[in-house]
């Protein structure tokens, strides 16, 4: 019978694993007949009761298996070690907060068995229950992102999806530090087929995404998948090389003509601020880039695991 693994990363979760581990049981039960089930938990460095509650549900539950981390490195790098250690022909990840309806999982694995898709991915279809600013500034980034990207990145999609082996393997050839998971889905190519569902609440506990955290990391997102905003600073050179140079013809004009000497001191500055932003801009720009590589060529690993079940 085919294995479907189950990554779970959880930080600082412990109010809601107990609710969570009664779903994810129904739905093993749903699928029982046809698949069998490991649930890997990866434990994000957590600073609450979460790795006492994982390691007592893998004690009680031979399917369960966890990872821990030695500190919090994030949700991407919980992800990729969920991916690398997860023994399944299919693997879901899925959130701990029940935000992920485990019960879809039914759905999304009737459509795999079929072997007419590598991946069945969900996307939320509203946001409700979210703060409006948030909301908005969700729109704009996508809109951004898939204007500056070739890689398509699916406004509302969210990184609940059940995917085959094959398709899992390629994510792990992926080694980058700096992951963004909505791009690398995506990158990695394999026929999909989205569910929609409407947004559910966090079942308890509280959301790990500050809106200065989901700023930085829709920015990496920029950084990860579009080289384009570099070409902006060549860009914005030749539009003022051009504008200067009529400018110049306008100012040699004006003086020969109407014997108009220049005694713009005040234009003058306004310019030199307004370009002197323009460039300092640009030079940031590079300099995003150029931390990235920084990290990058490090080589650094993507996480540390303090203790771990994985048998
Ligand atoms: N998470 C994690 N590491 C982090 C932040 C979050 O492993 O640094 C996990 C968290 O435990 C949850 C999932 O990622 O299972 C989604 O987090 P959350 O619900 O806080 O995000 P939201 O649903 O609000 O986007
Ligand atoms: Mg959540």
């Amino acid at each position: 019978m085919p294995l479907v693994s189950v990554v779970v990363p959880c930080f600082n979760e412990q109010d809601v694993l107990p609710l969570f581990y009664v779903s994810i049981l129904k739905v093993m039960q749903e699928i029982g007949p046809r698949a069998e089930f490991e649930v890997l938990f990866v434990d994000d460095g957590s600073s609450d009761g979460t790795l006492e509650i994982v390691q007592e549900l893998c004690e009680k539950d031979s399917r369960m298996r966890y990872i821990s981390f030695s500190r919090n490195f994030g949700k991407e790098a919980a992800m990729y070690a969920g991916l690398e250690h997860a023994r399944g022909d299919y693997v879901a990840l899925m959130d701990a907060d029940l935000q992920d309806p485990p019960a879809l999982l039914a759905e999304m694995y009737a459509c795999l068995e079929k072997g007419e898709y590598d991946c069945v991915a969900t996307r939320r279809v509203t946001r409700k229950g979210e703060p409006p600013v948030r909301s908005f500034c969700a729109r704009c980034f996508y809109k951004l992102i898939n204007r500056l990207s070739d890689t398509e990145i699916v406004d509302g999609a969210r990184d609940y999806r059940l995917m085959t082996r094959q398709m899992v393997d390629a994510i792990l050839r992926l080694k980058e530090t700096n992951r963004f998971s909505k791009g690398i889905f995506s990158w990695v190519g394999f026929r999909t087929k989205w569910l929609e569902y409407e947004n559910a609440e966090r079942a308890a506990g509280q959301t790990k995404w500050s809106f200065w955290k989901l700023f930085k990391y829709s920015l990496n997102g920029i950084v990860a998948f579009s080289t384009l905003p570099l070409a902006f600073a060549s860009l914005m050179g030749l539009l003022f090389c051009a504008l200067s140079f009529l400018l110049i013809i306008w100012i040699i004009v004006k003086t020969i003509v109407w014997g108009d000497p220049v005694a713009e001191y005040p234009s003058t500055l306004c310019v030199i601020f307004f370009i002197g932003g323009i460039q300092l801009f640009c030079v940031g720009i590079l300099g995003q880039y150029l931390a990235k590589t920084y990290v990058e060529t490090k080589k650094r690993p993507i996480y540390i695991v303090k203790k771990a079940k994985l048998d």
